[in-house]
Parts: structure tokens; C-alpha cells; sequence
């Protein structure tokens, strides 16, 4: 048997129970593992790790766990790979459809399909490149899952900035700029095109429309749309 020490900084403490917190974990561990196992063991899924070090020298998370070795584990940053925002992407557990919605109303890539199977998202996730959005931290911990992170809270505001925050998205929204339903890039529309589709409140009052090429649905900027911001306003600061 072979023991080493993990301390974890930041918000990776999160997964911790209070007692292990900010503090050195003593792990025992038979023959030889990995770091990522060894970590992932404590219940920190790989994804949401930026580096690590063993007696203060970088290291990598397929090295193997050394006897009496202190690690130290530092948490993602969005800086620490460049995900560009015109390339950023997400895909979300079927759990997370509320989330889904308002990451496509502040006109982000999101994938959602709500009876997705576990090793799908995964698969979908490394091969796009996507962001993979979860509560469920073994689906983080599959080996194929290079970006993802375990979202933290359970109201939808405090989610997103959770999201907004981690990936420094906060310049890169473009409000109503998706399909909430589809994710399709929504496209202005002339009245006259879709009228006949309107109630006829709609139609007198309001003469912007846009239209989701892929589904068809046709938006207008009516009340929903102020709640929809509300939700929204109160995350963002100063905007
Ligand atoms: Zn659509």
C-alpha cells in the first residue's frame, strides 16, 4: 500500500466534504494509478482540473502516483485554454433544459437533446470540441471528456452566471440572437411573410419579427421578452 497528499485550491474544494477542505487529503492507494484516478477518487471530475503539481513541479494527470508525494491541484481557468468564443460551443445534460434555453437566448452554441444517452454527450462533447454541461460528475469523469464542468447551483440566474463567469462570456453575448427551441440562428422576417401566423394583438402591435430557419418558430420582442431580460439583467453587471 502507498500513500501520497492532495491539496485542492479554489472552487475544485467544492466537491469536498468540509472537513477535507483547503486542506492536505491523505489518499492510500494500491500498485500503480494515475493522478486523474487518484483525484477523480475524492469525486473531482478531470475536467474541472487546470493543473497540477507533485512536490511543486508541474505535472500531468496520466502521471502515476508517487509514495509520500504532495499534489497540488489548481482549478480550470478559462485562460488557461484559449476557447474562442466564436468556436465555443456547449452540450447539456438532459437535466439542464432551463439552462439550455437561456444560454440560446444569449446567442450561445448549445446542443441540447433531452433523451441523450451518457456516453453520447460524452462522445458529442470531444468530438465538437463543446463545452459538456452537467450535474452529474461521472459524466465528467469519462476518460473522452476534455471540457466540461459540473454546474454548481439550482436556480437558473445563478447558473448562468456561473456559465458567463467561468468562460468569460460576458462580451460575447448576442441576446436573441438563437433559437431557444433549436438552437437555429434566428433571421429578421417581414411581417407580411408570417402575419397570417399571428395573433391578431401581435399583429397590431408589433412590426419586427425574426424566424428560426431550421424549426420555423417566429419571434417578436413582446412581453415575454421583458421577463426573459429580467431574468437575465440581474446577472449581469452594470449592463
Ligand atoms: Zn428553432
Amino acid at each position: 500500500m502507498s500513500s501520497l497528499q492532495v491539496l485542492c485550491f479554489g472552487d475544485l474544494n467544492d466537491f469536498l466534504p468540509i472537513r477535507d477542505r483547503e486542506s492536505w487529503i491523505s489518499i492510500s492507494f494500491q500498485g500503480r494509478q494515475t493522478l486523474k484516478h487518484l483525484i477523480e477518487s475524492l469525486g473531482i471530475p478531470h475536467p474541472e482540473i487546470g493543473t497540477v503539481t507533485v512536490d511543486d513541479q508541474p505535472a500531468g494527470l496520466d502521471d502515476f502516483g508517487l509514495e509520500g508525494s504532495r499534489v497540488q491541484v489548481i482549478p480550470f481557468r478559462s485562460g488557461d485554454i484559449r476557447l474562442r468564443p466564436e468556436e465555443l460551443g456547449f452540450i447539456l445534460d438532459g437535466h439542464l433544459g432551463k439552462l439550455a434555453s437561456y444560454l440560446r437566448i444569449l446567442g450561445f452554441d448549445t446542443l441540447y437533446h433531452p433523451d441523450a444517452a451518457d456516453e453520447t454527450l460524452a462522445a458529442t462533447s470531444a468530438a465538437e470540441q463543446r463545452v459538456l454541461l452537467t450535474r452529474d460528475r461521472g459524466l465528467l469523469k469519462r476518460r473522452v471528456v476534455v471540457y466540461g464542468y459540473c454546474i454548481r447551483h439550482d436556480e437558473i440566474s445563478r447558473q448562468l452566471q456561473e456559465v458567463v463567469n467561468r468562460y468569460n462570456l460576458l462580451e460575447e453575448i448576442k441576446l436573441f440572437s438563437r433559437c431557444p427551441r433549436c438552437n437555429g440562428r434566428l433571421m429578421p422576417v417581414e411581417k407580411s411573410a408570417i402575419a397570417d401566423r399571428l395573433l391578431a394583438n401581435t399583429r397590431q402591435f408589433f412590426n419586427q419579427f425574426w424566424q428560426c430557419p431550421a424549426c420555423g418558430q417566429v419571434y417578436w420582442r413582446g412581453s415575454h421578452v421583458d421577463r426573459i431580460l429580467e431574468q437575465i439583467q440581474g446577472l449581469l453587471p452594470d449592463r
